[in-house]
Order: C-alpha cells, then structure tokens, then sequence
C-alpha cells in the first residue's frame, strides 16, 4: 500500500483527517458515485470502501480507496487505485483545477453583483412610476387650472367689450354734441 503522500493534500497525520478532505473542491461533477465500483472492496470495518478522486496539487485526478466513514469516525485505512501521472499531466490537471474553480467563483461574485443591480432596477422602477403618477396629478391640477381660468376670461372679454363699446358711443355722441353746438352758434 502506497501511503507516502496524502489523496488530498489536506490530511494531517495528527488528528488522522479525512482522506477526501480537500480545500480543493473537484471541479467536475462525479461520473460514478462513490460506491459504484466493482469489484467491491472492504475496509478494516468491513464496509465497501468509498472510491474518490483526489484533487490535490500532488495527485490531481488520481482515483483512491478510502473507508466511507472516514469523516464520520471510521478508519484511516486508504490506498492508491492509479499510478502517479507524469509531472506534465499533473500540472496541467491542477491548471484546469484551479481555472474552473476561480471561474466558479467569478461567477458565484457576478451573480451577487447581478442581484444587487437587479435590485437597484427595481427601485428605480419604483421611483419612476412613483414620478409618472406625480406628473399626471400635476398634469391634471393644470388641466383643472386652464378651464378654470377659460371660464373666467369669458366673461371678462364680454365685459371688455361692452365697456369698449360704452366708450365708442359717448365719443360719437360728445363729437355729435359739438358738431351741433357749433352749427348752431353759426
Ligand atoms: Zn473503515
């Protein structure tokens, strides 16, 4: 049993961890569940042991065995099921690791700062449709305001007109007055 270096990177000795502990998650989803694999293999407890991939920077994607209570009080017992890749392989592996990861991340960040702009539309919607009903009021107040103000320049006018015509009838009249005056006095 090869057993010099840890799947995950993240097994500590001292306090006997977890083998499939990682900090680095697997970028890829599993195509066969942890204990879909034949032929079966038992643990010191004598349960089918949990085939997983690790995803460390010194193993990445190589297959182990691990007791499938190893996190919840099981034994330490693990085993290598593929041989160590070529130092290229490794690193283009941990590349492709790290790339998907980071991308996960871009993307779990842009879509907060989605929700927050999203959020932001929604209470400028608000503003705005709170703006358009301010504007009909005061849209209507004119409306109101403009007939108001029709109806009492009707009467205005025909006041205006009939005090103009008042006038133009007492200057014929004076000039009629005075027209006959001096004929008279002629
Ligand atoms: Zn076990």
């Amino acid at each position: 049993m090869e057993s010099s270096s840890s799947p995950s990177g993240a097994r500590s000795s001292s306090h006997g961890g977890p083998p499939g502990y990682s900090p680095n998650p697997s970028p890829i989803p599993y195509r066969e569940q942890p204990l879909a694999y034949e032929p079966s293999e038992d643990c010191p407890c004598h349960k089918k042991a949990a085939r997983w991939i690790s995803w460390s920077n010194g193993n990445p994607g190589r297959r182990y065995l691990t007791c499938q209570r190893s996190r919840v009080g099981g034994c330490r017992w693990w085993r290598w099921i593929d041989d160590p890749t070529t130092p290229f392989l490794r690193q283009l592996l941990v590349d492709l690791r790290d790339a998907v990861n980071n991308l996960r991340r871009e993307n779990t960040q842009l879509r907060g700062v989605n929700a927050d702009l999203e959020m932001g539309i929604e209470d400028r919607s608000t503003q705005n449709n709170a703006l358009r009903d301010a504007l009909r009021k005061m849209k209507e107040q004119n409306q109101a305001l403009e007939e108001k103000l029709g109806q009492t320049e009707g009467p205005l006018n025909v006041k205006n007109n009939g005090h103009q015509k008042r006038m133009l009838f007492s200057v014929v009249l004076i000039v009629m007055i005075v027209c006959l005056v001096s004929k008279l006095a002629a």
